[in-house]
Protein backbone atom coordinates (compact mmCIF):
# COMPACT_ATOMS: atom_id res chain seq x y z
CA UNK A 1 0.00 0.00 0.00
CA UNK A 2 1.00 3.19 -1.04
CA UNK A 3 1.17 6.37 1.48
CA UNK A 4 -1.10 9.20 0.19
CA UNK A 5 -1.03 12.83 1.40
CA UNK A 6 -3.09 16.05 0.37
CA UNK A 7 -4.45 19.31 1.88
CA UNK A 8 -7.40 22.10 0.90
CA UNK A 9 -7.43 24.98 2.75
CA UNK A 10 -10.73 26.30 3.67
CA UNK A 11 -10.38 30.07 2.52
CA UNK A 12 -13.49 29.77 1.17
CA UNK A 13 -17.28 28.27 1.83
CA UNK A 14 -17.18 26.37 -1.06
CA UNK A 15 -14.32 24.61 -3.05
CA UNK A 16 -14.56 25.25 -6.86
CA UNK A 17 -14.55 23.29 -9.92
CA UNK A 18 -10.60 23.37 -10.23
CA UNK A 19 -10.21 21.71 -6.46
CA UNK A 20 -12.91 19.50 -7.16
CA UNK A 21 -11.36 18.15 -10.83
CA UNK A 22 -7.51 18.55 -10.36
CA UNK A 23 -7.40 17.23 -6.84
CA UNK A 24 -10.75 16.09 -4.54
CA UNK A 25 -12.01 13.72 -7.26
CA UNK A 26 -8.40 11.64 -7.29
CA UNK A 27 -8.45 11.81 -3.52
CA UNK A 28 -11.47 9.90 -2.89
CA UNK A 29 -10.20 7.63 -6.11
CA UNK A 30 -7.11 7.00 -4.09
CA UNK A 31 -8.50 6.06 -0.85
CA UNK A 32 -9.69 2.45 -2.19
CA UNK A 33 -6.18 1.21 -2.97
CA UNK A 34 -4.12 3.19 -0.39
CA UNK A 35 -2.96 4.45 2.79
CA UNK A 36 -4.35 8.57 2.00
CA UNK A 37 -4.14 10.73 4.50
CA UNK A 38 -6.16 14.28 3.95
CA UNK A 39 -6.23 17.46 5.48
CA UNK A 40 -8.25 20.76 5.98
CA UNK A 41 -5.18 22.83 6.07
CA UNK A 42 -6.55 26.08 8.50
CA UNK A 43 -2.78 26.58 9.74
CA UNK A 44 -2.06 27.61 5.92
CA UNK A 45 -5.60 29.30 5.39
CA UNK A 46 -4.29 32.03 8.34
CA UNK A 47 -2.09 33.93 5.14
CA UNK A 48 -5.17 34.88 4.70
CA UNK A 49 -7.10 37.47 7.19
CA UNK A 50 -10.47 35.90 8.05
CA UNK A 51 -12.99 36.67 10.31
CA UNK A 52 -12.21 33.94 13.38
CA UNK A 53 -16.07 32.69 13.24
CA UNK A 54 -15.81 32.27 9.76
CA UNK A 55 -12.93 30.47 9.71
CA UNK A 56 -14.58 28.00 11.90
CA UNK A 57 -17.35 27.60 10.17
CA UNK A 58 -15.20 26.92 6.60
CA UNK A 59 -13.30 24.75 8.28
CA UNK A 60 -16.15 22.11 9.14
CA UNK A 61 -17.94 23.17 5.28
CA UNK A 62 -14.95 21.97 3.76
CA UNK A 63 -14.47 18.45 5.36
CA UNK A 64 -18.47 18.48 5.08
CA UNK A 65 -17.53 19.08 1.52
CA UNK A 66 -14.83 16.08 1.13
CA UNK A 67 -17.04 13.85 2.85
CA UNK A 68 -19.87 14.89 0.14
CA UNK A 69 -17.62 14.71 -2.69
CA UNK A 70 -16.57 10.56 -1.34
CA UNK A 71 -13.97 10.73 1.14
CA UNK A 72 -15.28 7.99 3.65
CA UNK A 73 -13.52 8.18 7.33
CA UNK A 74 -13.46 4.75 7.40
CA UNK A 75 -11.33 3.93 4.70
CA UNK A 76 -8.87 7.42 4.83
CA UNK A 77 -7.61 9.48 7.52
CA UNK A 78 -9.62 12.65 7.42
CA UNK A 79 -8.41 15.61 10.02
CA UNK A 80 -7.48 19.32 10.49
CA UNK A 81 -4.35 20.23 10.36
CA UNK A 82 -4.07 22.43 13.27
CA UNK A 83 -5.07 19.55 15.28
CA UNK A 84 -1.38 18.02 14.83
CA UNK A 85 0.98 19.65 16.39
CA UNK A 86 3.93 18.50 14.66
CA UNK A 87 3.42 20.18 10.84
CA UNK A 88 4.19 23.29 12.91
CA UNK A 89 7.57 21.91 14.62
CA UNK A 90 8.93 20.36 11.28
CA UNK A 91 8.11 23.22 9.68
CA UNK A 92 10.41 24.96 11.33
CA UNK A 93 13.45 22.88 11.27
CA UNK A 94 12.78 22.97 7.60
CA UNK A 95 12.54 26.66 7.34
CA UNK A 96 16.27 26.45 8.73
CA UNK A 97 17.22 24.42 5.48
CA UNK A 98 15.90 26.45 3.20
CA UNK A 99 17.70 29.06 1.11
CA UNK A 100 16.23 32.83 1.27
CA UNK A 101 16.36 32.61 -2.86
CA UNK A 102 14.88 29.68 -2.60
CA UNK A 103 11.54 30.21 -1.09
CA UNK A 104 11.68 33.93 -2.99
CA UNK A 105 11.19 31.42 -6.42
CA UNK A 106 7.80 29.93 -5.44
CA UNK A 107 5.84 31.69 -8.69
CA UNK A 108 3.10 31.42 -5.61
CA UNK A 109 4.31 33.46 -3.42
CA UNK A 110 5.28 35.71 -6.27
CA UNK A 111 1.76 35.85 -7.65
CA UNK A 112 -0.09 35.97 -4.60
CA UNK A 113 2.08 38.65 -3.02
CA UNK A 114 1.87 40.66 -6.15
CA UNK A 115 -1.70 40.71 -5.76
CA UNK A 116 -1.81 41.78 -2.05
CA UNK A 117 0.60 44.66 -2.51
CA UNK A 118 3.87 44.37 -0.71
CA UNK A 119 2.03 45.83 2.71
CA UNK A 120 -0.76 43.00 2.36
CA UNK A 121 1.81 40.28 1.96
CA UNK A 122 2.54 38.62 5.58
CA UNK A 123 5.66 36.39 5.86
CA UNK A 124 3.49 33.81 6.00
CA UNK A 125 2.75 33.28 2.67
CA UNK A 126 6.32 33.22 1.63
CA UNK A 127 6.86 30.47 4.42
CA UNK A 128 4.17 28.84 3.06
CA UNK A 129 5.79 25.85 0.85
CA UNK A 130 7.76 24.84 3.52
CA UNK A 131 4.69 24.21 6.25
CA UNK A 132 3.24 22.38 3.22
CA UNK A 133 6.44 20.08 2.93
CA UNK A 134 6.39 19.62 6.59
CA UNK A 135 2.64 18.24 5.68
CA UNK A 136 3.78 16.15 3.45
CA UNK A 137 7.51 14.94 4.90
CA UNK A 138 5.60 13.97 8.44
CA UNK A 139 3.46 11.50 7.01
CA UNK A 140 6.67 9.88 5.13
CA UNK A 141 4.06 10.11 1.71
CA UNK A 142 4.72 8.31 -1.35
CA UNK A 143 2.17 10.19 -3.39
CA UNK A 144 0.88 13.98 -3.11
CA UNK A 145 -2.39 14.30 -5.40
CA UNK A 146 -2.94 18.20 -6.38
CA UNK A 147 -3.15 20.22 -9.21
CA UNK A 148 -0.85 21.45 -12.07
CA UNK A 149 -0.26 24.76 -9.55
CA UNK A 150 1.71 22.48 -6.83
CA UNK A 151 4.20 21.30 -8.70
CA UNK A 152 6.80 23.94 -8.04
CA UNK A 153 5.54 23.04 -4.58
CA UNK A 154 5.93 19.34 -4.45
CA UNK A 155 9.56 19.74 -6.46
CA UNK A 156 10.15 21.95 -2.81
CA UNK A 157 9.33 19.23 -0.91
CA UNK A 158 11.42 16.76 -2.52
CA UNK A 159 14.13 19.05 -2.59
CA UNK A 160 14.17 19.22 1.64
CA UNK A 161 13.24 15.99 2.19
CA UNK A 162 16.87 15.00 -0.03
CA UNK A 163 18.68 17.62 2.12
CA UNK A 164 17.70 16.40 5.39
CA UNK A 165 18.07 13.22 4.79
CA UNK A 166 21.60 13.61 3.20
CA UNK A 167 22.61 16.39 5.89
CA UNK A 168 21.38 14.07 9.10
CA UNK A 169 19.89 10.68 8.66
CA UNK A 170 17.33 8.65 6.02
CA UNK A 171 14.63 10.04 7.92
CA UNK A 172 11.94 10.80 5.12
CA UNK A 173 10.21 9.15 2.38
CA UNK A 174 10.74 11.25 -0.83
CA UNK A 175 6.90 12.05 -2.36
CA UNK A 176 6.29 12.22 -6.12
CA UNK A 177 3.14 14.57 -7.19
CA UNK A 178 0.32 12.77 -8.68
CA UNK A 179 -0.91 15.11 -11.50
CA UNK A 180 -3.30 14.38 -13.81
CA UNK A 181 -2.64 16.48 -16.61
CA UNK A 182 -6.14 16.78 -18.54
CA UNK A 183 -7.69 18.01 -15.42
CA UNK A 184 -4.93 19.66 -13.25
CA UNK A 185 -5.59 23.58 -14.50
CA UNK A 186 -9.05 23.87 -14.58
CA UNK A 187 -9.23 27.97 -15.81
CA UNK A 188 -11.43 30.69 -14.79
CA UNK A 189 -14.92 31.35 -17.03
CA UNK A 190 -14.32 35.25 -17.37
CA UNK A 191 -10.67 35.10 -17.79
CA UNK A 192 -9.47 31.85 -19.54
CA UNK A 193 -5.59 32.23 -19.44
CA UNK A 194 -5.32 32.10 -15.93
CA UNK A 195 -6.69 29.17 -13.38
CA UNK A 196 -10.18 28.81 -11.43
CA UNK A 197 -9.12 29.84 -7.96
CA UNK A 198 -10.67 31.10 -4.43
CA UNK A 199 -8.48 33.65 -4.12
CA UNK A 200 -10.24 34.98 -7.65
CA UNK A 201 -11.14 38.98 -7.38
CA UNK A 202 -14.79 37.75 -8.70
CA UNK A 203 -16.60 34.93 -7.95
CA UNK A 204 -18.04 35.01 -11.64
CA UNK A 205 -15.81 32.68 -13.34
CA UNK A 206 -15.82 30.53 -10.58
CA UNK A 207 -18.36 27.45 -10.17
CA UNK A 208 -18.56 26.62 -6.60
CA UNK A 209 -19.45 23.40 -5.86
CA UNK A 210 -22.34 24.61 -3.60
CA UNK A 211 -23.30 27.25 -5.97
CA UNK A 212 -27.33 27.13 -6.65
CA UNK A 213 -27.95 25.35 -10.01
CA UNK A 214 -29.36 28.59 -11.08
CA UNK A 215 -26.12 30.25 -10.51
CA UNK A 216 -24.44 27.71 -12.09
CA UNK A 217 -26.11 27.92 -15.06
CA UNK A 218 -26.03 31.79 -14.97
CA UNK A 219 -22.04 31.54 -14.52
CA UNK A 220 -21.74 29.14 -17.27
CA UNK A 221 -24.34 30.93 -20.14
CA UNK A 222 -22.14 34.51 -19.64
CA UNK A 223 -18.94 32.34 -19.92
CA UNK A 224 -16.03 34.38 -22.09
CA UNK A 225 -16.21 32.78 -25.31
CA UNK A 226 -13.66 32.88 -28.20
CA UNK A 227 -13.89 34.46 -31.54
CA UNK A 228 -15.70 32.37 -34.29
CA UNK A 229 -18.44 29.69 -33.85
CA UNK A 230 -17.09 26.30 -33.90
CA UNK A 231 -16.82 24.18 -30.34
CA UNK A 232 -13.79 22.76 -30.87
CA UNK A 233 -10.40 22.11 -28.78
CA UNK A 234 -7.06 24.64 -29.28
CA UNK A 235 -6.07 25.59 -26.46
CA UNK A 236 -4.09 28.91 -27.75
CA UNK A 237 -6.83 30.14 -29.73
CA UNK A 238 -9.61 28.59 -27.88
CA UNK A 239 -9.05 28.99 -24.14
CA UNK A 240 -12.65 29.83 -23.29
CA UNK A 241 -14.03 26.41 -25.55
CA UNK A 242 -11.56 24.50 -24.95
CA UNK A 243 -11.97 24.98 -21.15
CA UNK A 244 -15.42 24.69 -20.96
CA UNK A 245 -15.00 21.11 -23.36
CA UNK A 246 -12.71 19.79 -20.74
CA UNK A 247 -15.00 20.20 -18.11
CA UNK A 248 -17.82 18.38 -20.35
CA UNK A 249 -15.79 16.13 -20.79
CA UNK A 250 -14.63 15.53 -17.11
CA UNK A 251 -18.27 14.95 -16.26
CA UNK A 252 -20.19 13.43 -18.93
CA UNK A 253 -16.99 10.81 -19.40
CA UNK A 254 -17.08 11.46 -23.09
CA UNK A 255 -13.67 12.36 -24.52
CA UNK A 256 -13.37 15.60 -25.72
CA UNK A 257 -13.81 14.44 -29.24
CA UNK A 258 -16.88 12.89 -28.63
CA UNK A 259 -18.26 16.11 -27.01
CA UNK A 260 -17.06 17.96 -30.35
CA UNK A 261 -19.08 16.14 -32.67
CA UNK A 262 -21.60 15.80 -30.45
CA UNK A 263 -22.01 19.48 -30.76
CA UNK A 264 -20.35 19.73 -34.43
CA UNK A 265 -23.50 21.16 -35.51
CA UNK A 266 -24.67 23.53 -32.53
CA UNK A 267 -23.96 27.34 -31.75
CA UNK A 268 -22.36 28.45 -28.26
CA UNK A 269 -25.27 28.79 -26.42
CA UNK A 270 -26.50 25.36 -26.51
CA UNK A 271 -23.34 24.13 -26.08
CA UNK A 272 -22.86 25.90 -22.53
CA UNK A 273 -26.38 24.40 -21.07
CA UNK A 274 -25.31 21.16 -21.75
CA UNK A 275 -22.12 21.89 -19.77
CA UNK A 276 -24.15 23.44 -16.83
CA UNK A 277 -26.60 20.62 -17.15
CA UNK A 278 -23.57 17.92 -16.84
CA UNK A 279 -21.93 19.75 -13.65
CA UNK A 280 -25.52 20.24 -12.13
CA UNK A 281 -26.45 16.23 -12.31
CA UNK A 282 -23.48 15.54 -10.79
CA UNK A 283 -23.15 18.38 -8.18
CA UNK A 284 -26.63 18.53 -7.05
CA UNK A 285 -26.28 15.31 -4.67
CA UNK A 286 -23.03 17.01 -3.50
CA UNK A 287 -24.48 20.20 -2.25
CA UNK A 288 -27.60 17.81 -0.61
CA UNK A 289 -25.19 15.85 1.27
CA UNK A 290 -22.95 18.92 2.34
CA UNK A 291 -25.94 20.63 4.08
CA UNK A 292 -27.36 17.25 5.92
CA UNK A 293 -23.60 17.10 7.20
CA UNK A 294 -23.87 20.56 8.44
CA UNK A 295 -26.64 20.01 10.30
CA UNK A 296 -24.72 17.96 12.65
CA UNK A 297 -21.60 19.62 13.36
CA UNK A 298 -20.65 18.26 16.51
CA UNK A 299 -20.97 14.90 14.43
CA UNK A 300 -18.61 16.43 12.00
CA UNK A 301 -15.71 17.21 14.48
CA UNK A 302 -15.95 14.09 16.58
CA UNK A 303 -14.80 12.68 12.77
CA UNK A 304 -12.11 14.46 12.41
CA UNK A 305 -10.88 14.50 15.79
CA UNK A 306 -10.64 10.58 15.45
CA UNK A 307 -8.64 11.37 12.34
CA UNK A 308 -6.47 13.27 14.06
CA UNK A 309 -5.67 11.19 16.51
CA UNK A 310 -4.37 8.52 13.89
CA UNK A 311 -2.52 11.45 12.41
CA UNK A 312 -0.54 12.47 15.59
CA UNK A 313 0.95 9.19 15.77
CA UNK A 314 2.45 8.91 12.66
CA UNK A 315 3.25 12.59 12.64
CA UNK A 316 4.77 12.50 16.47
CA UNK A 317 6.89 9.14 15.06
CA UNK A 318 8.53 11.10 12.30
CA UNK A 319 9.22 14.68 14.19
CA UNK A 320 10.76 12.58 16.84
CA UNK A 321 13.42 11.08 14.37
CA UNK A 322 13.87 14.67 13.14
CA UNK A 323 14.43 15.82 16.42
CA UNK A 324 17.09 13.33 17.44
CA UNK A 325 18.85 13.13 13.70
CA UNK A 326 19.64 17.04 14.28
CA UNK A 327 20.64 16.67 17.87
CA UNK A 328 17.94 18.32 19.91
CA UNK A 329 18.34 16.75 23.33
CA UNK A 330 14.70 15.04 23.73
P1 LIG B 1 -5.92 29.75 -3.68
O1 LIG B 1 -6.04 30.36 -5.04
O2 LIG B 1 -6.37 30.66 -2.58
O3 LIG B 1 -4.55 29.15 -3.43
P2 LIG B 1 -6.99 27.30 -4.58
O4 LIG B 1 -8.19 27.43 -5.41
O5 LIG B 1 -5.67 27.10 -5.28
O6 LIG B 1 -6.94 28.54 -3.62
P3 LIG B 1 -6.13 25.35 -2.66
O7 LIG B 1 -6.78 24.98 -1.37
O8 LIG B 1 -4.87 26.17 -2.61
O9 LIG B 1 -7.21 26.09 -3.56
O10 LIG B 1 -5.81 24.04 -3.50
C1 LIG B 1 -6.40 22.78 -3.26
C2 LIG B 1 -6.09 21.84 -4.41
O11 LIG B 1 -6.81 22.23 -5.58
C3 LIG B 1 -4.61 21.82 -4.82
O12 LIG B 1 -4.24 20.47 -5.07
C4 LIG B 1 -4.57 22.61 -6.10
O13 LIG B 1 -3.51 22.20 -6.95
C5 LIG B 1 -5.92 22.26 -6.70
N1 LIG B 1 -6.38 23.30 -7.60
C6 LIG B 1 -6.60 24.60 -7.28
N2 LIG B 1 -7.03 25.29 -8.33
C7 LIG B 1 -7.10 24.41 -9.38
C8 LIG B 1 -7.49 24.52 -10.75
N3 LIG B 1 -7.89 25.68 -11.26
N4 LIG B 1 -7.44 23.41 -11.53
C9 LIG B 1 -7.03 22.23 -11.02
N5 LIG B 1 -6.65 22.05 -9.74
C10 LIG B 1 -6.68 23.13 -8.92
MG1 LIG C 1 -3.85 27.23 -4.10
Amino acid sequence: KKRVLSGIQPTHDSFHLGNYLGAIKQWAQLQEENDAFYCVVDLHALTVETDPKLLQKRTLLSAAQLIAIGLDPNKCTLFIQSHVPAHNQLAWVLECMTGFGEAGRMTQFKDKSQKGGADRTNVGLFTYPILQAADILLYQADLVPVGEDQRQHIELTRDLGQRFNNRYLEVFNIPQAQIIKALAKINDLQDPNSKMSKSAASMSGVIELLDSSDVILKKFKSSVTDAGKEIKYDEKSKPGISNLLTIHSAFSGKSITEVENEFADKGYGDFKTAVADVVNSELAPIREKTATLMQDPAELMRILEIGGEKANQVASETLKKVYEAIGLAI
